[in-house]
């Protein structure tokens, strides 16, 4: 006899909330019923018996035969959450898998990782952006810091920015009624940015200052955590909740094949809602002149800023040698500061990130390129572009499918 796919995915929400109760925050977001939570909270399973429980609820998976397509995307998926899951299991206990071998078992898909001999072109580039003398990185960093936004203008940066991705993102995506955020500053994060979903189409972003905010990163920020990224991607998997009763969607694991797709979609975001030049149009427009930037100065800016997109992938490869222990923290703070062109301090808030989060980091560089080409693939109408977006956030979807 086969379970029906209802049961199996409440199955998968509670062994998820129990993971949580032996790694707080597994659990990135729950928006379900709060008697579940507690009920994993007062007598969660012990780490071996969640492994069984996973191992059992893969085998019905696995035999389970869908009668219509919903079910059937939903069973494939709840499959390889659930492997995930398992694998995030053995983690907890200890086990550590190669970096590759762990971003693609907790995420579904295998980072291509380059030789960081391959960046030497894009270096050269950044080089012949930013002429002058001395080390390119310092040189890249004094260019930098002429555009990190006031302190006491960031909140207003911020909002202005934030409202743009919104605008732009409602002219092609319906939201709820209602659905709002709030934006907090704050310090002493491992992250640059964070969105908590509240779940009821809110949300909470918060913004970490412990560096200077750059100009160019207000519109990236404002797409990634709110519209049409994090914020947009909560309401959508709490609509698949609600409207359809798809109880795995209430839940959502920090690890988890999901995660390339959405912080990829994230990352993506701001060049979905400012194709071509409209990014840099509105940043000379609007949001230089509310920093007390120089607007002349943004085609320089946004120069430099393609031009160090090239090194995005350099990130993985150190990080894939420095989880792996093929070099040592130094090294790796030393090479973060190079491929990134930041300081030391900056650098080891990233190694920061990568030693909490390890092959998360994957996510970004590698789930954007994923998203980037799937939506490259309809062509350039921006109806058929957002189309395809609103497809991602809106279909049981695994990061190999993108691929098609
Ligand atoms: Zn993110």
């Amino acid at each position: 006899m086969t379970r029906d796919i209802d049961g199996l995915a409440r199955d998968y929400v509670r062994l998820v909330l129990e993971i949580d109760t032996h790694e707080p925050g597994y659990v990135d977001a729950y928006y379900g019923p709060q008697e579940w939570r507690a009920a994993a909270k007062a007598s969660p399973r012990s780490q071996e018996e969640l492994k069984a429980a996973a191992d059992r609820l893969l085998a019905q998976l696995g035999g389970f035969s869908a009668t219509d397509t919903d079910s059937a995307a939903r069973a494939r998926v709840l499959a390889a959450n659930v492997s995930s899951a398992r694998f995030r299991l053995d983690m907890i206990d200890g086990v550590h898998a190669p970096f590759v071998e762990e971003a693609e078992r907790l995420f579904a898909l295998r980072p291509e990782l380059k030789p960081l001999s391959d960046y030497a072109a894009a270096l050269a580039h950044i080089d012949a952006v930013v002429p002058g003398r001395g080390p390119l990185t310092e040189r890249v960093q004094l260019f930098r810091s002429r555009f990190a936004i006031p302190a006491d203008k960031v909140d207003d940066v911020m909002h202005a920015a934030i409202a743009e991705c919104r605008k732009r993102t409602l002219a092609h995506i319906s939201l709820p009624e209602g659905e709002s955020f709030t934006m907090e500053l704050v310090k002493d994060k491992s992250w640059g940015a964070y969105n908590y979903y509240l779940g009821g189409n809110q949300s909470r972003i918060q913004i970490n200052t412990d560096l200077p905010v750059s100009i160019g990163q207000a519109l990236v920020l404002g797409c990634h955590e709110g519209y049409p990224g994090h914020h947009v991607q909560g309401i959508y998997d709490e609509r698949a909740y609600r409207t359809k009763g798809w109880a795995e969607y209430s839940v959502a694991p920090l690890y988890a094949p999901a995660a390339p797709i959405k912080e990829g979609g994230a990352d993506f975001g701001v060049d979905l809602a400012f194709p071509g030049d409209e990014r840099l149009e509105f940043e000379m427009r609007v949001l230089y002149p509310l920093a007390g930037l120089d607007p002349s100065t943004a085609v320089a800016f946004d120069a430099l800023r393609r031009a160090t997109a090239d090194l995005d992938g350099a990130l993985l490869t150190i990080s894939q040698m420095h989880l792996d222990r093929v070099i040592t923290r130094e090294q790796a703070i030393d090479l973060v500061a190079k491929y990134k062109l930041v300081a030391p301090v900056a650098a080891e808030q990233s190694l920061d990130f990568e030693t909490e989060y390890r092959s998360y980091v994957i996510n970004y560089a590698s789930g954007e390129t994923l998203v980037r080409d799937y939506v490259d693939r309809v062509g350039s109408d921006p109806a058929a572009r957002w189309a395809a977006y609103e497809h991602i956030l809106s279909t049981p979807i695994l990061p190999a499918d993108l691929k098609q």
